[in-house]
């Protein structure tokens, strides 16, 4: 067990009779509750990057330099707007690319976690 100081929060000994930080008496200090440092669990931390934000340079690239060809949409797991968007690119002659770099570059304008929950999690098929 250790004592948290009721003054600055510091961490004592169960026996210490003084803060060791702020020299305040621990008389009245509480042993049990009372945890004012407590902060957020690292591993708490959710990991964008494993939950696809590592595509968003990818498909974001992909998009601006062949993105008629709906490479960035099959990379984002997006079957039917890839296909839908090689065929309008081919009947086009690659017109609609212009469309894509607009999309690349919202890809690679968002946050990490923007994109993941854009994207990866509310499966936004479309810009
Ligand atoms: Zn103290």
């Amino acid at each position: 067990m250790s004592r948290y100081c009721t003054k600055c929060g510091a961490i004592n000994d169960d026996t210490a009779q003084y803060c060791t930080n702020c020299q305040a008496s621990l008389a009245n200090s509480v042993s049990t509750g009372y945890q004012p440092m407590q902060s957020v669990n690292p591993g708490a931390v959710t990991d964008w990057k494993a939950m696809g934000a590592d595509k968003k340079i990818t498909a974001g690239i992909c998009a601006i330099l062949v993105g008629w060809l709906g490479v960035h949409k099959f990379i984002l797991g997006y079957t039917t707007e890839g296909v839908i968007q090689l065929v309008l690119g081919i009947l086009t002659c690659g017109l609609t690319n212009i469309l894509s770099i607009v999309e690349g570059v919202i890809y690679l304008t968002k946050s990490d976690e923007e994109f993941v929950r854009t994207y990866i999690q509310n499966k936004k098929g479309w810009f």
